[in-house]
């Protein structure tokens, strides 16, 4: 066994009676099967913003992961300090943690189309989800924008986020360049990547996307 497949199940094992107390039932359970789109882009690029817009107006269930993140950390989870010293620095946090995150998030919805914000980051993230979860995504959506664009959006955007300021958000932008662009590169080889060129207006932006929710 791998080192990596290794830790994950003795991650997996000692969170499972925490977080996935339902999960045996799962998914992921053979009588529902979700529709998964994936949506990506560098720090400040606008993924929240337009996925808000695209699950009001095509219906869909917005999952922000690192939302989720930022939410296990209020809730003084075992992970708390772990995943918060991870977004503090810039980094990805580990992907046995946010796969089990966006698992329960999922298993707990009511709903059967999701459009997960932010994730996968990387292709461990990747590699993870498609053994924890493995639904196919129908659609991955990539917002692109140059860096200076997204860092001045990031430091306008005011939310009291830890790493909205300029160091983390560089190594941010770093990690993205170095982890985010072979999912990216992934998807598009496998013809399923939507590139959404996002610069301009957010009306502008979010009418780019009617060709692909709008059938
Ligand atoms: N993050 C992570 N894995 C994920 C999503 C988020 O580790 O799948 C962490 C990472 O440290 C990232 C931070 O959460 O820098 C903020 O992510 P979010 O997607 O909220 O930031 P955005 O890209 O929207 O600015
Ligand atoms: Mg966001």
């Amino acid at each position: 066994m791998s080192r990596r497949v290794r830790s994950l199940s003795k991650l997996i094992s000692v969170a499972k009676p925490c977080l996935l107390n339902q999960a045996d039932a799962g998914i992921v359970s053979q009588t529902r099967s979700p529709t998964i789109n994936f949506v990506l882009g560098g720090p400040g690029v606008g993924k929240g913003t337009q996925c808000a817009r695209i699950a009001e107006t095509y219906g869909f269930t917005h999952l922000s992961v690192g939302d989720l993140l930022r939410k296990d950390i209020s809730s003084n989870s075992v992970y708390g300090d772990m995943i918060l010293e991870t977004i503090t620095k810039g980094k990805i946090v580990s992907s046995e943690v946010t796969v089990i995150l966006l698992k329960s998030a999922i298993e707990s919805s009511q709903t059967d189309r999701f459009l997960i914000d932010g994730f996968p980051r990387s292709e461990e993230n990747r590699v993870a989800y498609e053994q924890l979860i493995g639904i196919e995504p129908e659609v991955v959506l990539f917002f692109d924008c140059n860096e200076e664009e997204m860092m001045k959006r990031v430091l306008h955007r005011n939310q009291g986020r830890v790493d909205d300021n300029i160091d983390t958000t560089k190594e941010r932008l770093r990690v993205f360049e170095a982890y985010s662009l072979p999912v990216i590169r992934y998807y598009s080889q496998k013809g399923k990547l939507h590139k959404i060129n996002a610069t301009g207006t957010e009306d502008e932006i979010f009418k780019r996307l009617r060709p692909i929710f709008a059938t």
